[in-house]
């Protein structure tokens, strides 16, 4: 049964996801920009590209089974579809932001009746609402941090990840609605019907971002060392400990370990007089 899937198109989701798929090892031609269709050549996958904001629409409505896309536009749509994994890229959050000359530093300064710009209307009003605040929310559709500037509104509701677009447009957070990252959706009944398929293409993901984090680490050392080197590097299950070939006095190990340890570990083992070290990417892991 072919698995359809839908990527966003262009945008700041779009690289990362064609990544984190040809690096689960799918592989598609998706050369030159006005793509709408890609088949995967080694599976029975069917890729879309569509805008990230169409997504959950087409995840939704069955269009396709499966859709890479925000998680903020997931909760804006507020349609029925299943989050299968967080993709840990994509982070931002969704935040209320004033002009630094309102002199507002909270919620409460917001005065009842205040033009809200935003182009999530749904999450907006839910979180002013929550806060027994009435304000009136204008939807837009990009640009709205210029629109206290202009006289649309008086606050905005807006993505931010840096905040550098909101300093340069003179504008301060004074509230977070929520977190996103780029997620995996899919639809409730596909994932009845092409539950195995679904579940190897997220477990699939899955180990790409596992092994993206992880080194595996290749030393030769002294046989005396090794129970200080299981206590140091301890890996997944302990250490894989192989015999040298006419050394009685060293073993090679190999191991498993987070990239930030790589610096320390590489300098431990050196000191303690280990060989031939070496440090090797990892495609996939699968715990
Ligand atoms: P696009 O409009 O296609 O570039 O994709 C926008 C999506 O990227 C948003 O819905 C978020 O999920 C994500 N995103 C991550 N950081 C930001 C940001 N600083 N501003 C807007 N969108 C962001």
């Amino acid at each position: 049964m072919t698995l359809k899937m839908a990527v966003p198109n262009k945008g700041r989701l779009n690289e990362r996801s064609l990544e984190l798929l040809r690096k689960s090892g799918l592989e598609m031609d998706v050369d030159g920009d006005r793509k709408l269709y890609a088949a995967v050549e080694n599976k029975d996958f069917e890729v879309m590209f569509v805008r990230a904001q169409d997504i959950p629409r087409f995840v939704h409505s069955g269009t396709v089974d499966v859709g890479i896309t925000g998680l903020d536009l997931v909760l804006e749509a507020d349609l029925d579809v299943d989050k299968v994994l967080d993709l840990d890229f994509g982070h931002c959050r969704l935040s209320v932001a004033v002009p630094e000359s309102s002199g507002w530093n909270t919620l409460e300064d917001i005065p009842e009746g205040a033009k809200v710009a935003t182009s999530f209307p749904n999450l907006a009003w839910q979180f002013f609402a929550s806060k027994d605040k009435m304000v009136e929310i204008v939807r837009v559709s990009g640009a709205t941090e210029i629109t206290p500037h202009i006289g649309v509104a008086d606050a905005i509701v807006d993505l931010v990840s840096s905040g550098s677009t909101l300093r340069t447009n003179r504008m301060v957070e004074i509230a977070t609605i929520m977190h996103s990252q780029a997620v995996m959706i899919a639809n409730p009944k596909s994932i009845i019907a092409k539950g195995k398929e679904i579940e190897d293409l997220a477990s699939s993901i899955e180990s790409v971002l596992i092994a993206e984090k992880k080194k595996y680490l290749m030393a030769d050392i002294l046989l005396k060392d090794l129970p200080e080197v299981e206590r140091l590097f301890p890996g997944m299950a302990g250490p894989t400990v192989m015999n040298i070939a006419g050394r009685d006095d060293m073993v090679a190990i190999h191991v498993v370990i987070d990239k930030s340890e790589v610096y320390d570990a590489v300098n431990t083992l050196k000191s303690m007089g280990a060989q031939g070290i070496l440090i090797l990417p990892i495609d996939r892991l699968v715990p």
